[in-house]
């Protein structure tokens, strides 16, 4: 039976669900990631959005225009600001959701840092885990995209 992993914002206005197994576990280093956390890295699980769901609230979404022209939805809470989740046009079979808001964050386990080109100096990084300037191989919403 599947896991279902309950999450939501500070406030509590959003809720949802994912039954979903991770596909692809990460630490995101881009620069849109930074600004939209405030922080050196966000880390994200990508999960099948067939098995995800809002059980509470309406988030808010801004969609930022990726170098390709694809669409990058950046989802959140209109009350307390909580980034939950991402979405690429190319592929809305995924949900990007941040790690941190789920009820319990502790078993994440990250594969690899990825968009290493714009990490800060000052980000300190796991040695053992893979890294990549971009993409990894094979992950990618789109080769040479920003997330
Ligand atoms: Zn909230
Ligand atoms: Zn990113």
């Amino acid at each position: 039976m599947a896991t279902v992993r309950t999450g939501g914002c500070l406030c509590g206005a959003i809720r949802y669900e994912s039954a979903g197994e991770p596909v692809f576990a990460l630490q995101c280093h881009c620069r849109d990631c930074q600004r939209q956390s405030g922080s050196a890295y966000v880390a994200a699980v990508r999960v099948p959005m067939v098995e995800f769901r809002i059980t509470k609230g309406t988030p808010k979404r801004y969609i930022a225009k990726a170098d390709s022209g694809n669409d990058i939805t950046r989802v959140f809470c209109p009350d307390c600001g909580s980034p939950l989740y991402v979405q690429v046009s190319t592929r809305p079979d995924l949900v990007g959701i941040r790690v941190a808001s789920f009820d319990d964050p502790s078993w994440f386990r990250p594969e690899a840092d990825i968009f290493v080109q714009s990490a800060q100096p000052w980000d300190y990084m796991d040695p053992k885990l893979p890294k990549y300037p971009t993409y990894p191989p094979g992950k990618s919403y789109e080769p040479g995209v920003r997330e």
